[in-house]
């Protein structure tokens, strides 16, 4: 069986081990005679797989028992609401960076619940760039300041975190948790979306402090209301419970590859092997500024939209597949998450040599 080099941006490749392994488990797992789909949540085999997925993710982000992790539904798009229903006071506000479309889109569902402010947006340049940030514009009475990490669509990443001062710092992880070290205590909260580096889509993992519990609002739906799932332990109602034994297969694997220290060195490596390709050329451009560039999603363009489309056609004809560049973008996405061995990385930027060569 061939297996291709996956390149989509979310849902993306799996570690070809924890596919395997829940493989060998599906029919019977540990000698229940039943997949982990058909089990109940509220068994002692599931509540155990649960409990150790919890404390691989703990141990991997070093999360300490001052914050609460909670593996909910409804995607990050989902949080984009519930971060204003957990933390925007009554007539408080909010700060957020609007520095790509998911960004944008968080703001946007914010603003349906109250006072929330942008602080700056590099929309008018395409989001090329991480905004500049002046700590001297940030609201120091905030509920809270909004970034994302990573943006997925335009290929930017924080070089450095905002100072926020005593105003919670809340991160959309979606699309670079796990891949590099943070410090979780820098956050008030940090959330993503499963689907890119984590594990299959279907998964929302939120990770708040637990002194942001207990805000909010009574109209919050409760199976968004953070405080009700930390106390119901993320089981208040059925929790995606295949999607969160893979995302624990997953983190194991990512554990015996080294854990986020060691696999934050491979993927600067596998970003440097396209970022080089991509600066020593004059057949393509990369889209990001140096400075903003993400580790993740490495985004560049051809010469031409039609050089671009062979481009993305002749690497699937080689078994690299999911190239096209995000329809807001254009042009061609490489999404490198953790799963994508260096061998991938490699045989892209070989062949993206060997494109130039015979199409400049
Ligand atoms: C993919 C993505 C989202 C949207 O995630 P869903 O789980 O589909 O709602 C939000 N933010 C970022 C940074 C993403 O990459």
């Amino acid at each position: 069986m061939n297996r291709v080099y996956n390149f989509a941006p979310g849902p993306s490749m799996l570690p070809e081990a924890a596919l395997r392994r829940a493989a060998e488990e599906m029919l019977s797992y540990n000698g229940s005679g039943m997949s982990v789909m058909e089990m109940s949540h509220r068994s002692k085999a599931y509540q155990d797989i649960f409990d150790e997925t919890e404390a691989t993710l703990r141990a991997l982000m070093h999360i300490p028992d001052s914050y609460s992790v909670l593996f909910l539904q409804g995607g990050a798009t989902g949080q984009f609401a519930a971060i204003p229903l957990n933390l925007l006071s009554e007539g408080g506000s909010a700060d957020y960076v609007d520095s790509g479309n998911f960004a944008h889109g968080a703001l946007v569902e914010a603003k349906k619940y109250g006072d929330v402010r942008c602080v700056a947006s590099s929309r008018e340049e395409n989001y090329i760039r991480i905004p500049e940030l002046d700590p001297a514009t940030f609201n120091p009475k905030a509920d809270y300041f909004y970034i994302t990490t990573n943006n997925t669509i335009f290929g930017t990443r924080y070089p450095e975190l905002p100072q926020t001062g005593d105003v919670p710092l809340v991160a959309d992880m979606s699309s670079n948790i796990l891949s590099e070290v943070y410090d979780i205590t820098r956050f008030g909260v940090a959330y993503a979306g499963a689907q890119k580096n984590i594990g299959p889509a279907g998964l929302t993992i939120v990770i708040v402090r637990k002194d942001l519990l207990g805000r909010a609002r009574t109209a919050c739906p409760k199976v968004f209301d953070w405080t009700v799932m930390t106390d119901k332990g993320s089981m208040l109602n059925t929790p995606p419970t295949f999607a969160i034994y893979m995302a624990g297969l997953c983190m194991k694997w990512l554990k015996d590859q080294g854990g986020v220290e060691a696999i934050e060195k491979v993927n600067i490596e596998k970003a440097k092997l396209l970022y080089d390709v991509l600066d020593d050329s004059k057949f393509y451009r990369a889209a990001v500024l140096p400075r903003y560039r993400s580790r993740m999603n490495v985004t560049f363009t051809t010469p031409s939209p039609d050089q671009d489309a062979a481009f993305v056609k002749a690497a699937a004809a080689e078994g690299m597949v999911s190239l096209k560049g995000h329809r807001l973008v254009g042009g061609i996405r490489a999404s490198i998450y953790n799963a994508m061995p260096v061998e991938g990385v490699k045989k892209l930027a070989e062949f993206m040599k060997k494109f130039e060569v015979e199409n400049k």
